[in-house]
């Protein structure tokens, strides 16, 4: 799909292939440069999250004391265990969708 564009910076009219990448012919800046925001926004969200999830988890580390391992350890249980339950709903989810 071709088509033209006006640019936002400048006026110009530059053909656009309808892609976020696509830049003005005259002054070279982007000419959706609201969709490329959007992306970069989306990308950055996600990265987020998955960094997030695996912050979540409780890190156990070899010099905390041993009573501090011990609830650690039953934190870490349950995380897990919640982690797996979870898991298997969005499984059991997609086999009764499917
Ligand atoms: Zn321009």
């Amino acid at each position: 799909m071709k088509g033209t564009k006006k640019c936002p910076h400048c006026g110009h009219w530059s053909p656009w292939n309808q892609e976020i990448t696509d830049r003005c012919q005259n002054c070279h800046r982007l000419l959706d440069p609201a969709a490329y925001e959007r992306q970069a926004a989306q990308e950055e969200r996600k990265e987020e999250e998955s960094k997030r999830f695996t912050l979540d988890f409780i890190r156990i580390n070899p010099d905390d004391p041993y009573f501090l391992k011990f609830f650690k350890s039953i934190g870490l249980g349950f995380q897990l265990a919640f982690a797996g339950i979870v898991s298997f709903i969005l499984w059991l989810i997609a086999v009764l969708a499917g």
